[in-house]
């Protein structure tokens, strides 16, 4: 295959944030401009600076970047700029491995299409009603952004056509095929014009991503972000994982455990410093925004009154940020992750000015994690986890501070009015000064609890030998298989399509790794059989995950997912099972078990899957 990879010396390596334009400059369409400006993106990320181009024009592309490097604008602004929409045809696709990912990556391509009234975009993914999603894409599906087994589905059912579509994106290709999802993406790609554009975006370069490149990628141009290394050494780094919609609350627990003097918060657009610095200030700090929105002089003088300790926080975007040189920094946290290691290092080095040491948190969502080792391999350094402080250590710190203010008063202020009032509470009240200090204290402390109830947040979980993957706790080969032949700690659910369904253990995997967003790695045994199948699902999967599985289909067919207890048998076949206990066991006079009463053999190789 021949290929027009762009020359080295055009590397997105030498991209930094210093020598970026505004997106001005690139060539999308007006309407799309506005879209962006509406959206406060100051300048293109490198992976933006670098494909948009030329996906405008009319390349193929290979972008190697992960989520979290600004990918979706890098081909949705100018795919959107490029291809002629007439309002009834679905004209681009999208493919993305996840229902969460599709669901995201419809939204933010509807809001870059907010001026460009023929574009209606329409995510589809399992675990919606499949009736909910046929009237949506009867009314208009300009834009489909779909999971390849539901979009499949539809495709059998006639509901989605693709014999207009201009361009096709492949979004976290290495995820999808992983999944299991590559003979689908092949169906796909095959009822796809052969004139068609051609994007893929992967992080990685397995060989079932080099094998669709290489037959369905045509020639294409290539964007790759790869970051320089940088030592970093007396900046103390660490990271905390945190769900997107805990962020603000996780963002002012870190505030209050720090031992901080000056602190940098970046955020990744200018309505975000205005946001973040707004919800700190009512939280009580001291906090003022910086974005390319405020005139020069005004942001001079945030950057002076941090320098001079009338402010603590400043929060701020990349462009804002540039060349601060504050020795009071102490901290930079990263509540938006960068784009790229270069700016990552850019930023941290806003801190551990003059010799001194400095701190750099980084927040991190669990899409996120894979940029992550990026940078700790670009830093040479590995990045700590980090827990959010408890309700304790907050309170020790909080009663300090109090404590810090009283003994400031008692130096500093005239107190002889307030002694007289004291003394004659104690004799109307017929109590004593110590009393009455303590409920003043109780008074003082209600705008700021003394005390504070905090709800625990659901922060993501991190192994201690640094692995963070979602890999269940155990290694594989330790697992233990419980009495009832189930592995330990799991729960065996029944799926109505087996072998005569084609139904291969990677259909299974990737039909419920793809529709409940879950990691495939997670997924335990798998038995097929004839006519129906059996999975381990770990036994504290979550309700909204098993709901969604509950609606999945599987190769077309409704796979009726459910839990194999008593209280829920597959149809007749369980018939002989008495009690959980029996589940398994040598089958007692006339009853049989499942396997013997079904008279069918369990597929002979048990898979696992997941990455090892
Ligand atoms: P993605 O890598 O596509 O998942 O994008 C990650 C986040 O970056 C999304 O929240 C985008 O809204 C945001 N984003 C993308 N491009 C830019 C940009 N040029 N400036 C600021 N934020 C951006």
């Amino acid at each position: 295959m021949e290929n027009n990879n762009l020359p080295e010396n055009e590397s997105l390596n030498e991209t930094t944030i210093d020598n970026v334009e505004g997106f001005e400059g690139l060539g999308l369409a007006p309407e799309i401009l506005e879209a962006v400006k509406a959206a406060g993106y100051e300048t293109p990320s490198p992976i933006q600076a670098k494909a948009i181009p030329a996906l405008l024009q009319g390349k193929n592309l290979l972008g190697t970047a992960q989520t979290g490097t600004g990918k979706t604008a890098a081909f949705a602004l100018p795919l959107l700029s490029r291809i002629e929409f007439n309002g009834k045809d679905t004209s681009l696709l999208v493919l993305t491995p996840t229902r969460e990912l599709s669901i995201q990556v419809a939204e933010a391509i509807q809001q870059y299409a907010m001026k460009l009234p023929k574009v209606h975009v329409v995510p589809v993914y399992g675990g919606q009603d499949i009736a909910v999603q046929f009237k949506a894409l009867k009314r208009a599906a300009n834009v489909i952004v779909a999971t390849p087994g539901r979009l499949i589905d539809h495709l059998k059912r006639g509901s989605v056509t693709l014999d207009k579509v201009q361009a096709v994106v492949l979004d976290e290709a290495d995820e999808m095929l992983d999944m299991g999802f590559m003979e689908d993406v092949e169906t796909i790609l095959s009822k796809i014009p052969k004139n068609a554009q051609r994007a893929l975006f992967s992080a990685t370069m397995p060989k079932e991503v080099l094998e669709i490149i290489d037959e369905h990628l045509g020639e294409y141009s290539e964007a790759r972000i790869e970051g320089k290394t940088t030592t970093v050494e007396n900046i103390r780094q660490r990271f905390l994982l945190v769900k997107s919609h805990d962020k603000m609350e996780a963002l002012a627990r870190v505030i209050e455990g720090e031992d901080f003097d000056g602190m940098l918060i970046f955020v990744r657009t200018k309505q975000a410093t205005s946001e973040v610095s707004e919800r700190l200030e009512a939280r009580g700090f001291n906090v003022a925004p910086l974005s390319g929105d405020l005139a020069q002089t005004l942001r001079e003088r945030t950057i002076n009154r941090l320098k001079m300790g009338k402010l603590d926080i400043v929060v701020a975007t990349d462009v804002a940020a540039r060349g601060i040189d504050v020795d009071r920094i102490t901290h930079v946290v990263n509540y938006d992750i960068p784009y790229d290691t270069e700016s990552y290092v850019h930023r941290i080095g806003r801190t551990g000015r003059a010799g001194r040491s400095g701190n750099a948190i980084l927040f991190i969502t669990p899409r996120e994690r894979r940029l992550l080792k990026t940078i700790e391999k670009a830093t040479r350094q590995p990045i700590e986890a980090m827990a959010l402080p408890s309700a304790e250590q907050i309170s020790a710190k909080r009663v300090a501070n109090f404590q810090k203010k009283i003994q400031d008063k008692l130096a500093n202020a005239n107190l002889d009015k307030f002694r007289e009032i004291l003394m004659k509470m104690t004799v109307e009240l017929g109590t004593n000064v110590e009393d009455i200090a303590a409920a003043a204290l109780c008074m003082a402390q209600e705008r700021e609890p003394l005390f504070p109830k905090m709800e625990q947040l659901s922060t993501p979980k991190v192994k201690d030998n640094g692995d963070r993957d979602d890999m269940p706790e155990k290694p594989r080969k330790e697992r233990k298989e419980g009495a009832n032949g189930v592995e330990e700690g799991y729960l065996r659910y029944y799926l109505a399509v087996g072998r005569r369904d084609h139904v291969s253990p990677r259909d299974i995997v990737g039909a419920i790794a793809g529709e409940a967003d879950i990691s495939s790695a997670i997924i335990g045994r798998i038995k097929l059989f004839d006519k129906f199948s059996t999975v381990e699902l770990p036994d504290n999967t979550d309700q909204s995950v098993l709901d969604i599985l509950s609606e999945m289909t599987i190769r077309g067919n409704d796979a009726k997912f459910r839990l194999m207890t008593d209280d829920a048998p597959p149809p007749k076949e369980r018939k002989s099972f008495k009690s959980k206990k029996d589940f398994g066991k040598k089958p007692k006079g006339k009853e049989k078990t499942f396997r013997e009463f079904h008279g069918d053999k369990p597929f002979r190789k048990t898979r696992r899957f997941g990455r090892h």
